[in-house]
């Protein structure tokens, strides 16, 4: 296993980490000045700036993009399936403009959310597993033209209804297998602890990904979680045994980068540049 205690090159910071910060060209310029490695950018960064700007600034300062988010919630209702593909591939042009090969986070989506409450269709938790599959492989040759890998992100259990109706790295498999038999390196997985720490078929999961594996990301689960979107811990705050995930994830064979992605109300009140010097101090002694 990489030793993060001296290793300076395999930090990346997920932007939203640092959405405190205020835009791009902030957090390029703080993750510079604190020889932070590489950043994951959201849309909503890129968009002032628009991807070849942006490009040129992370390139300027140094960085590299290990990731782009993020695409995805395909459950829609069938008036605004259109649209949603149409946005999905523009996420994915601009992951292509933004740097060769980096991946782009893909979520599910949740239960259809604009059906008629109480339709069957608002509780069909296994009609919008299907519709994520089929929205997937309607994606996957444009990104494969684009040559973007579609790093596909099952989310904690919690989060079913709203943002992701597939939980487990093992569904995520089954999807990555279906549609690229081959492993061609189209498609793959975003392992994020979070997501995924509480699975007990994780380690087999893990083994099983293999090179499927594009993106890492790391923080903690705290107890008690008092939001279940913005209350995500600092590594080593929490419960997980993140190393211990680590070491699973390396074992698989992924050598790239590990992406501090930190939802949280708490730590967004900090100062970003305590925030920085935390994350990296506790990367070298939690993760
Ligand atoms: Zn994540």
């Amino acid at each position: 296993m990489r030793d993060l205690s001296t290793d300076t090159h395999s930090l990346s910071i997920n932007t939203v980490t640092l959405r405190a910060l205020g835009g791009l060209e902030n957090i390029v310029h703080a993750c510079a000045r604190h020889g932070v490695p590489a950043i994951a950018p959201w849309r909503h960064e890129i968009a002032t700036l628009g991807p070849a700007r942006a490009a040129k600034l992370i390139r300027d300062a140094g960085l590299v993009v290990s990731g782009y988010l993020r695409a995805g919630f395909f459950a829609g209702d069938t008036a605004r399936r259109q649209k949603i593909r149409d946005d999905n591939r523009r996420a994915v042009d601009e992951a292509a403009a933004l740097g060769v090969g980096c991946p782009l986070v893909v979520v599910p989506g949740g239960l259809p959310q604009f059906a008629q409450p109480g339709s069957r269709a608002t509780k069909d938790l296994g009609a919008a597993r299907a519709l994520v599959e089929e929205e997937l492989a309607e994606l996957l040759p444009h990104a494969r033209a684009a040559g973007v890998p579609l790093a596909f992100e099952p989310l904690h259990p919690m989060q079913a209804a709203e943002r992701g109706c597939n939980n487990t790295l093992g569904q995520a498999l089954d999807i990555c297998e279906r549609l690229d038999p081959e492993d061609s390196g189209g498609i793959g997985v975003a392992v994020d602890v979070y997501h995924v720490w509480w699975d007990p078929e994780l380690a087999a999961g893990i083994s099983r990904a293999g090179k499927r594996i594009l993106t890492f990301h790391v923080c903690d689960w705290l107890t008690p979680t008092r939001h279940m979107l913005n209350d995500r811990g600092m590594m080593g705050d929490g419960v997980i045994d993140i190393p211990a995930i680590r070491r699973l994830i390396e074992n698989a064979g992924y050598r790239g980068f590990v992406e501090v992605e930190i939802f949280s109300d708490a730590w967004w009140a900090v100062s970003p540049d305590t925030l920085i010097t935390t994350i990296r101090d506790r990367f070298r002694r939690f993760v």
